[in-house]
């Protein structure tokens, strides 16, 4: 078969395989998903992995995600963490919470991962209030019509070195080039500013491909 016909989930195959492999507390947390009805939109195992990897480069101690669902994506990250480290994950649905808590303990991170309940917005200022800042990694990946809110109101929360990740930036950025979307207009806040330096990496999944926006925090100049 001719490599341009290979279906993108052959390629997320082999990746993942070869290096994002499941272990049994990754497989039941997508489990405990499914058992519960949840929606299936948690990052892929691959990509689970690329967010552990740049965790690991940064050496971040202090992790804030926004949009846990059953915190399949919250392990990954956490489990590059060092032992003091801290992950605050944030998510608006109550019993999406609760599977998450339970598959982080299952996955033994209960220690090292708090999951809040509310809008992610209002939380933020709460952290921010609660002196939780500043973040090495900041994963936001709730509601895409308010990514940009969310990005304008992370960065300050962020080291300057630090990463903001914008998750599920690429299919609906692209595919009408006319239409407004949320993530479309994240991409354009990220690539434009000058105190980030950012790209738009894209990621495969079983459902095709997707992207990931990777932006660093400029140390300020003097
Ligand atoms: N990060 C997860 C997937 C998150 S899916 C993973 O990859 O494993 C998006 C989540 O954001 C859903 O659980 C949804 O309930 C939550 N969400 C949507 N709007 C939100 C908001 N305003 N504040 C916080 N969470 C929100
Ligand atoms: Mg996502």
């Amino acid at each position: 078969m001719d490599a341009q016909q290979w279906p993108i989930q052959e390629y997320d195959r082999y990746i993942s395989n070869l290096f994002a492999a499941e272990d049994a507390a990754l497989e039941f947390a997508r489990e405990e998903m499914v058992r519960e009805g949840m929606p299936q939109i948690s990052v892929s195992a691959s990509e689970g992995k690329l967010l552990h990897v740049l965790a690991r480069m940064i050496r971040a101690e202090r992790i804030l995600e926004l949009g846990t669902l059953g915190g399949y994506s919250a392990i990954w990250l956490a489990r590059a963490l060092p032992a003091q480290g801290k992950l605050i994950s944030l998510e608006i649905d109550e019993r999406y919470a609760e599977v998450a808590r339970r598959n982080l303990k299952r996955a033994g991170l209960e220690e090292k991962v708090q999951v809040r309940v509310g809008p992610a917005l209002e939380l933020l200022t709460r952290l921010e209030a609660e002196g939780e800042a500043p973040f090495d990694l900041i994963f936001i990946d709730a509601d895409k019509e308010l990514y940009v809110k969310y990005l304008l109101k992370t960065v300050p929360l962020l080291r300057e070195g630090g990463l903001v990740l914008g998750d599920n930036t690429l299919p609906r950025a692209v595919l009408d080039a006319a239409a407004d979307s949320g993530t479309k207009r994240y991409n354009a806040e990220v690539s434009a500013r000058l105190d980030l330096i950012s790209i738009l990496v894209p990621v495969l999944r079983m459902s095709g491909i997707d992207g990931l926006s990777i932006s660093i925090k400029q140390a300020q100049r003097a």
